[in-house]
């Protein structure tokens, strides 16, 4: 696995670690492989594959598998509690989502797992009893994590989300 000398590692081959974690993969070595080092990584399913360092840190997190999956057992389209994923993540994770004002501006976050997985999210909530629910944090100032997360209704959610409207309001009133 030896590469030429004069060819440099590029910075973020060298945040990652052997052993780190993207998803389904679990990085093995570096290997060369033109034009740039990349990674062998070992998949949760078993096969293996060879993923260029910043594929890892963008987007990549399966040897193909995931989506293979997904969109076997899932139909991602029509598949509203991969959407509801997607907005989770993206209010408590994108500083430029409207909603994040409410969620990751306070500390509320996803936990590891289902980040890294819409599977394992999926395999925790299951498949959304009816349209009109949604996913609610039983402990509004909680993460989505496991044990913390239930399918609720809109009322249900109101009622739950008072004592942090009471928060808000002494906020702006000090
Ligand atoms: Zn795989």
């Amino acid at each position: 696995m030896d590469a030429p000398k004069a060819i440099r590692k590029p910075r973020c081959t060298m945040i990652i670690n052997p052993g780190d974690k993207f998803g389904r993969l679990t990085t093995v070595e570096r290997v060369f492989r033109k034009p740039r080092w990349r990674w062998l990584c070992q998949c949760d399913c078993g096969a293996q594959t060879i993923v260029a360092s910043h594929n890892l840190l963008a987007s990549t997190n399966s040897c193909g598998c995931w989506r293979r999956d997904r969109l076997k057992s899932h139909g991602l389209t029509e598949c509203a509690e991969y959407w509801i994923w997607v907005d989770i993540k993206q209010r408590c994770l994108n500083p430029k989502s409207r909603s994040f004002v409410w969620y990751g501006a306070r500390g509320i976050t996803v936990c590891d797992e289902w980040r890294d997985s819409f599977q394992a999210f999926y395999d925790y909530v299951g498949p959304r009893p009816s349209r009109e629910l949604s996913i609610d944090r039983k402990n509004n100032d909680g993460n989505y994590e496991p044990g913390n997360v239930r399918w609720a209704t809109a009322s249900e959610q109101a009622r739950n989300q008072r004592r942090p409207k009471q928060e808000a309001a002494s906020a702006a009133g000090a």
